[in-house]
C-alpha cells in the first residue's frame, strides 16, 4: 500500500475491508471504508464537475466532526485540501482564499461563514456540503464549470494538503503537503503507536490543524483503525464519550490534558476503567508533571511527540513500551531524519545545543510563493525547524527554547508580526510588539507592549475589542502592557524573544 505509485490518500484506504469502520459520529453511527470510498468517489465528480482537478486548492470552513474528516479525505484524494480555521475573521479569510489561490470553498450548506461572502466577492465558487447520514454521510453541490486541465484522482506528487503557518513574518506562510508526504507521516505515526484495525481514536483536535489531520485521522486510517470524530473538545463530555465510544487512544495538545486531569479528578472512577491503550500528547511542552498524572489516571502509557506543519506532523515521539519513555524529551526520530546544526551549518554531536533539523519523505517541498523564506529554511539539505534543543546519546531529543518568533498558546500558533500589524492600526498606538507572555496552563499565551501616541488615552479592554474585529480569538492579546519605551536587546535591536523577561514578567 505505500509503494510510490499508490502513495496517495486515497490508496491509503483501498487495502480496508469495506464493512469495516472507518468513521464514527458522537451517537456511535458508522461510516465503513467502503462507504467512504465511495464519499470520496462521489465528491471527486462534484469537483471535477465544478472545474476543481489534481492538486487544486479547495478551502474548507467546516466544523469539527465526522463530515469534515470525511470531507477532508475525499477533497484530499481529488485536489489540495485547504482546511481553515472556522474562527477567523472576515479579512483573516480573504487573505487566506487569496493567498491560497482557492479554485472553490466548501462550507456546510446551512453555514453562515463570512468565508463564503468573501469567496463570492473574489469570484471563488462556493459548494455547499449537504449531510447525507450520521457518521459522516456527505455530499458535495457542485456548481457548472468546465472540466479542469488536470482531471483523474491524484497522484503521488501532487499537493494533497495546504495549511498556513504563523511565523516571523506578518503575512502565514503557505506549507504545501504532497500526497507522498502525508502517506509516509500517516504511516510512521501508525507504526510509532502500533496502530491495528481494533483500534478506536477518539478525535478531540481541530481538523483544521496538522495534529487532529494527521495524528489521529489519516493514522488511523492508515492503519485500518476507527476515528470517532468529535464535534471538538469537550472536557464536560469527555468522560462520557470515553465511556460510551470505548476508544483505545487519543491525542491532544497538553492543555486539553490539563482540561481533562481537572474534569476526571472530580470523578476518578468514570475514567479508572477507561481501557485506553494509549494516550499521546503533541504540539507543545507537556510537563513530565501532567505526563505523571495522566498515566496515574488512565492506567496507560502516555507518549509525547514533536510534530510540525512543514514536517505533516511527526518529527519524533517517545517510544511504547516495553522501550522507555523519557518525561521531558520528545523522543526518538520517528519519522524524518532529525539532527541538531549549529549556526554554520554543522551537524552537532549529542549533548550539544542548536537547532533541530529535519529531512525525509514527509518534509514539505517549500513554501509557496516564498523564496526569501524557502532560502532561510533549507540549509544543506535540512530543513530548519526554528526550535532549538539538544539529542542524548540514545537519540532522545530535549527541546529546549525557539528560535523562530512564535507564541505557542496551548498548541495553537500565533505570529506575533500579524498582531503587531492590527495594533499598529489602532490610532492611538505608536508602537507595538506582540510577545510569548509565560501562562500557567497555556504555557504561553499572547502579550503586547504598547506605547501610546503622545496624549492619546486606551484602555486594554477597547484594544482588545478592537483586535477582536479583526483576529480570530486566539490572537487577541489577553495581556496587555502600556509601557514608556518598548524595552531593546544589547545591540539597540528590538528582540522579541525574551521580552517578556525584559518587562518584567519572565
Ligand atoms: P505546528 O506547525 O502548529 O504543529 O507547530 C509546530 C511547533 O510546535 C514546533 O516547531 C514546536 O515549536 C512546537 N511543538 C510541537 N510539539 C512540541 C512538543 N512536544 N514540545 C514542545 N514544542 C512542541
Amino acid at each position: 500500500m505505500s509503494s510510490p505509485e499508490s502513495s496517495t490518500v486515497a490508496g491509503l484506504l483501498a487495502p480496508h475491508p469495506a464493512g469495516r469502520p472507518a468513521l464514527q459520529d458522537e451517537s456511535g453511527a458508522t461510516t465503513g471504508y467502503g462507504r467512504l470510498r465511495e464519499l470520496a468517489d462521489l465528491a471527486g465528480e462534484s469537483l471535477r464537475r465544478s472545474g476543481v482537478g489534481r492538486g487544486d486548492p479547495v478551502a474548507l470552513v467546516l466544523g469539527n466532526g465526522p463530515h469534515m474528516a470525511a470531507a477532508f479525505v475525499a477533497v484530499s484524494s481529488t485536489a489540495a485540501a485547504a482546511p481553515l480555521h472556522p474562527g477567523l475573521r472576515e479579512r483573516e479569510f480573504r487573505d487566506s482564499l487569496e493567498s491560497l489561490c482557492a479554485k472553490a470553498l466548501i462550507v456546510e450548506a446551512d453555514s453562515n461563514t463570512p468565508a463564503a461572502g468573501e469567496a463570492r466577492e473574489l469570484g471563488i465558487p462556493v459548494l455547499p456540503l449537504e449531510r447525507t447520514g450520521s457518521g459522516g454521510g456527505f455530499r458535495i453541490v457542485p456548481v457548472a464549470a468546465g472540466r479542469p486541465e488536470r482531471a483523474g484522482p491524484a497522484r503521488t506528487g501532487d499537493t494533497a494538503l495546504l495549511l498556513h503557518t504563523s511565523g516571523t513574518t506578518a503575512r502565514p506562510k503557505l506549507v504545501p503537503l504532497s500526497q507522498a508526504n502525508l502517506v509516509s507521516s500517516a504511516l510512521a505515526i501508525a507504526k510509532t503507536l502500533r496502530l491495528s484495525p481494533g483500534d478506536r481514536c477518539l478525535n478531540i483536535m481541530p481538523l483544521f490543524h496538522i495534529h487532529g489531520l494527521m495524528g489521529a485521522l489519516l493514522a488511523s486510517l492508515a492503519a485500518g483503525a476507527t476515528v470517532a470524530a468529535m464535534p471538538g473538545f469537550q472536557p464536560m463530555r469527555f468522560v462520557r464519550w470515553i465511556r460510551e465510544l470505548k476508544p483505545t487512544w487519543y491525542t491532544a495538545v497538553p492543555t486539553m490534558h490539563q482540561a481533562i486531569l481537572r474534569r476526571a479528578r472530580r470523578n476518578p472512577k468514570a475514567v479508572a476503567d477507561s481501557g485506553l491503550r494509549l494516550v499521546r500528547s503533541s504540539s507543545a511542552a507537556l510537563a513530565p508533571s501532567v505526563l505523571a498524572s495522566l498515566e496515574q489516571l488512565f492506567a496507560c502509557p502516555v507518549i509525547e511527540s514533536y510534530g510540525m506543519t512543514e514536517a505533516s506532523h511527526q518529527m519524533a515521539s517517545n517510544p511504547l513500551p516495553p522501550a522507555i519513555r523519557r518525561p521531558g524529551t520528545v523522543g526518538t526520530a520517528a519519522g524524518p531524519e532529525m539532527a541538531v546544526m549549529a549556526p554554520s551549518g554543522e551537524l552537532l554531536p549529542p549533548g550539544e545545543t542548536g537547532e533541530i533539523v529535519i529531512r525525509g519523505p514527509n518534509v514539505t517541498a517549500g513554501y509557496v510563493g516564498n523564496p526569501e523564506a524557502n532560502a532561510a529554511s533549507f540549509t544543506r539539505g535540512w530543513f530548519r525547524t526554528g526550535d532549538q534543543g539538544l539529542r542524548d546519546g540514545d537519540g532522545y531529543y530535549t527541546i529546549t527554547g525557539r528560535l523562530k518568533e512564535l507564541i505557542n498558546r496551548g498548541g495553537e500558533k500565533v505570529s506575533p508580526r500579524e498582531v503587531d500589524e492590527v495594533l499598529l492600526e489602532h490610532p492611538a498606538v505608536a508602537q507595538a510588539v506582540a510577545f510569548a507572555a509565560p501562562h500557567d496552563r497555556l504555557g504561553e499565551e499572547v502579550g503586547a507592549a504598547i506605547v501610546l501616541e503622545d496624549g492619546a488615552s486606551l484602555t486594554r479592554r477597547q484594544l482588545r475589542d478592537f483586535v477582536a474585529e479583526r483576529l480570530a480569538r486566539h490572537k487577541v492579546p489577553r495581556l496587555v502592557l502600556f509601557v514608556d519605551a518598548i524595552p531593546k536587546g544589547p545591540t539597540g535591536k528590538l528582540k522579541r524573544v525574551g521580552l517578556a523577561g525584559a518587562l518584567g514578567i519572565g
